[in-house]
C-alpha cells in the first residue's frame, strides 16, 4: 500500500520533468523557427546549419515524447495498482471490524446464556431442602453428577442394576424420602419407568 502511494509519486514528479524537458526543447525550436521566418540569418551556411539543427530539435522531441508517454503509461498503471491496493486495505479493514463486533456479540450472547443458568440453577435448586442439597453437593464432588435415574431398575450413574432387596425398600420407601444408590451413592430419582 505505502509502496504504491510512493510509486505513484515519484512517477508523478517523473513525468512532471519529462513534460518539463519536452516544452523546454519546443521552446528552444519555436524561436531557432522564428529567426528564420524572420529572415534574421541571411548567411546561406548559417541557415544551413539551422535547419539542420532544428531537424535535429524534431527528433530530439520525439524520442522525448516517447519518453514520457512510456512515463504516463507507468503512472497510469501505478494509479491503478494504488486504487486497488487502497480498495483491498479497505476490505480488510471493513472484514477486521466485522470480525470484532461478531466476537463481542459472541460474547455477550454466552455471557447472557451463562447468567440465565445460573438464574435457573439459583431457581431450581430455591425449592429444595439445604440438607438436601448438601448431600446433592457432596457427591457431586466425588462423582461428577450428584444424581441419578434409577430407570428399568438399573442407576443411570454407576449403570448397576439393583438387588430385589434393595429395590424392595426402595419401592417402599415414601416418595419424599431421599433413597440412594448402593454401588455409587448418588441420589436415585424414582419415576414411573423405574421398575418398581
Ligand atoms: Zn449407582
Amino acid at each position: 500500500m505505502r509502496d504504491a502511494r510512493i510509486l505513484v509519486d515519484d512517477l508523478t514528479r517523473e513525468q512532471k520533468k519529462a513534460d518539463q524537458d519536452v516544452e523546454q526543447v519546443k521552446t528552444r525550436r519555436e524561436r531557432d523557427r522564428s529567426r528564420v521566418e524572420q529572415g534574421l540569418i541571411t548567411n546561406p551556411k548559417d541557415l544551413q546549419r539551422m535547419n539542420h539543427e532544428l531537424e535535429s530539435l524534431d527528433r530530439r522531441i520525439s524520442t522525448l515524447e516517447d519518453e514520457e508517454l512510456e512515463v504516463m503509461e507507468k503512472l497510469e498503471e501505478a494509479q491503478a495498482e494504488r486504487v486497488r491496493a487502497e480498495r483491498e486495505e479497505g476490505e480488510v479493514v471493513e472484514k477486521l471490524a466485522g470480525l470484532a463486533e461478531s466476537r463481542d456479540t459472541k460474547s455477550r450472547e454466552a455471557t447472557a446464556a451463562l447468567d440465565q443458568q445460573v438464574d435457573e440453577r439459583a431457581s431450581a435448586l430455591g425449592g429444595l431442602p439445604e440438607d438436601l442439597l448438601a448431600l446433592y453437593e457432596r457427591i457431586r464432588e466425588k462423582q461428577g453428577v450428584g444424581a441419578a435415574e434409577l430407570r428399568a431398575r438399573q442407576c443411570g450413574g454407576c449403570n448397576m442394576k439393583l438387588n430385589a432387596a434393595d429395590l424392595g425398600v426402595i419401592a417402599k420407601a415414601p416418595a419424599d424420602d431421599v433413597v440412594r444408590c448402593e454401588e455409587c451413592s448418588r441420589i436415585l430419582v424414582r419415576t414411573a419407568e423405574s421398575g418398581l
